[in-house]
């Protein structure tokens, strides 16, 4: 059923590719369910963007850290160098304390949280952490940072490994919000990587639009999973529904232990659709706004193209984004024009464009299928009719 269904789209492609239609086109519409009000886009929409090519990096050994992503944005890549990109958070926007020893930063205990100095929001973050070995202390005082998204929300970094403290203050914590789902530490001393997924809380008029939301992973080990958030964190204190600015710095903890770091780098994520994405389950007016432009790109692109039926059905392909009644008059009269130049063909010519016909026919089956076009739309009863005449319609 499945290679069925694989074969049609690749046939679908193979007409559009066609030279009746014409170059410029993107491919069919005339597919998948079509946009409805929460979402713009067709299923299996040929107009929708292609996913943004990315590099994918390397991952990190013990010994060695792995490669970013191509396109993330790289905080601290081992060198002096990339520590200009830190600031001491106190004083504010000091030089930070911390050192670069051995591709590492390391806290200094007592001088302090270190920020970026670049701020940011939403993310894919990488950041890598080693506790000291031999270890110190017990509880929250053994390999105490912290990973603080937006400079608010601390995922906690502390070695635990034989180090029992209260739940949610492992590591990996949502810091008084949530304990991780597992244990997978390495012993002190090893890397530990935090692949994590922030999505900062969003207010609108002092009313919650959208929690926030983290995701953690700690050495490929799932630790939060879509863990709600309410607030910033805070120490002994239960964290409080408020308003997230829209970007902040990432902070790292001075806890009073020489925590090391290592290979971070963030990617920072579409807008949620509550601030304007436009993947997913849109509001009916996001939807609404999306699909006019979608429709109007597809016509502008129309407007390039020379086959008029090429042009015909790229400005019917229009119309399953948007109504648009002059759009729909441009296509019945270039769709009326057609079924009148099939009209005049010799036998041969018709045979000769029996694919084209037939796609014709099935694109406006899609168009009165979804009510885009009117049950009754007249060229469609015309195509139709060629096609039975020419017995097309029959399967052989
Ligand atoms: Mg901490």
């Amino acid at each position: 059923m499945k290679k069925h269904l694989v074969l049609s789209a690749a046939s679908t492609a193979l007409l559009f590719a066609g030279s009746a239609f014409g170059t410029g086109s993107t491919g069919s519409a005339f597919y998948g369910d079509p946009p409805d009000d929460h979402h713009p886009w067709a299923i299996h929409d040929q107009n929708r963007p292609q996913p943004k090519l990315v590099t994918p990096g390397t991952f990190s050994s013990q010994e060695q850290p792995g490669q970013p992503p191509s396109d993330a944005t790289i905080l601290f890549d081992g060198t002096e160098a990339s520590l200009v990109k830190w600031e001491a958070d106190t004083p504010a926007g000091g030089a930070t304390k911390w050192i670069v020893k051995n591709g590492a930063m390391e806290c200094v205990p007592k001088s302090g949280y270190v920020r970026t100095k670049e701020k940011f929001g939403d993310c894919q973050l990488h950041v890598e952490w080693a506790s000291p070995t031999p270890p110190h202390g017990d509880s929250q005082g053994r390999g105490n940072s912290g990973v603080f998204l937006m400079g608010l929300v601390e995922v906690q970094v502390l070695d635990n490994y034989n180090n029992p403290t209260y739940a949610d203050g492992f590591a990996s914590a949502v810091y008084g919000v949530n304990p991780p789902l597992a244990n997978a530490l390495r012993a002190p001393g090893e890397w530990q990587v935090y692949d994590i997924v922030f999505r900062h809380p969003i207010y609108k008029d002092d009313q919650v639009v959208d929690p926030g939301y983290v995701t953690v992973f700690l050495n490929g080990v799932l630790m939060q999973d879509h863990t709600r958030l309410e607030g910033p964190t805070g120490h002994k204190a239960r964290s409080k529904p408020g308003a997230f600015p829209d970007v902040g710095p990432l902070k790292l903890q001075d806890h009073g232990n020489p925590v090391r770091f290592r290979n971070i780098w963030y990617r920072p994520l579409p807008p949620n659709v509550v601030e304007g994405g436009t993947d997913g389950y849109l509001s009916s007016e996001a939807t609404l706004a999306k699909r006019k432009e979608i429709a109007a790109t597809v016509r502008a692109d129309a407007a390039k193209l020379d086959n008029p039926v090429s042009q015909m059905l790229r400005l019917a392909e229009s119309l399953v984004y948007e109504k648009d009644a002059a759009t729909f008059q441009q296509v019945e009269q270039q769709a009326d024009s057609y079924v009148a130049s099939l009209k005049q063909l010799s036998p041969h010519q018709l045979g000769a464009k029996k694919d084209e016909v037939k796609h014709v026919a099935d694109a406006f089956q899609y168009l009165a299928k979804f009510n885009i076009v009117p049950a009754d739309f007249g060229p469609k009863a015309e195509v139709e009719k060629i096609i039975k005449a020419q017995g097309w319609d029959k399967k052989k």
